[in-house]
């Protein structure tokens, strides 16, 4: 019985993470890549002239540097022109009549959607953890990246669970340790004939993530 009524309790999140333990990297950051995309897919593509975005854009003057780069390498230059000229007349008007420059009254509106959608991937994947078939798909990824383990061990109580989660990725420290430093042996001219693989010519990049995270490309 109880089986069956966390089976029934498994949503929307816990489907969309199982499908990111699929793919390579942290499966929380990925996550939280797909919903900035699909933000501004949605921005960029319906609501471009939507008045109530219109005017929480204008609370936060736009958005912050990551997420206007986001938006750039979308590439959609006039769905970018026509929200920012909307703001840029509003700033000239408002500089024009106080003669002071303008500073945001709210946050980057991806910035509070992605803070909002973390709590809820981190809580899905914390509830979700002693589930059998949610465990054995996590245990095919890489793990997670540090910041995201350590906000997921906090929520955890269960010893056991927390147990996992370190020698998990203990293992896949040590497996990136190993790919680094062959990495760095293989730059020596004295060791230049041998072959890297795969694993050790990207382990640069994701020692970058686990360390901090990774906002993944929005090219397309
Ligand atoms: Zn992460
Ligand atoms: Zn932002």
């Amino acid at each position: 019985m109880k089986r069956k009524s966390l089976i029934s309790e498994k949503h929307l999140d816990y489907y969309k993470l199982l499908e990111a333990f699929q793919q390579d990297g942290c499966p929380v950051c990925l996550r939280l890549s797909k919903v900035v995309l699909d933000y501004l897919d949605m921005l960029l593509y319906e609501n471009v002239n939507d008045p109530d975005l219109r005017q929480r854009l204008r609370l936060s003057l736009g958005f912050c540097q990551r997420h206007a780069e986001n938006l750039k390498e979308f590439g959609d230059g006039l769905g970018i022109a026509i929200i920012y000229e909307d703001l840029l007349r509003m700033v000239k008007s408002k500089m024009a009549r106080s003669y002071l420059p303008l500073t945001p009254k709210e946050k980057c509106p991806i910035c509070a959607l992605v803070e909002k959608q973390e709590v809820n991937i981190l809580n899905t994947f914390v509830n979700f953890l002693p589930d059998e078939e949610f465990r054995q798909s996590f245990e095919q990824t890489s793990g997670l990246c540090l910041p995201h383990l350590s906000r997921v061990f906090i929520k955890i109580k269960d010893e056991d669970a927390r147990k996992f989660l370190i020698t998990f990725h203990l293992e896949k420290l040590e497996i990136l340790n190993n790919h680094l430093s062959e990495f760095i042996r293989k730059h020596d001219y004295r060791f230049k004939d041998e072959k890297m693989t795969k694993e050790e010519s990207v382990s640069w990049q994701k020692v970058l993530h686990l360390f901090a995270g990774e906002n993944k490309s929005m090219k397309r």
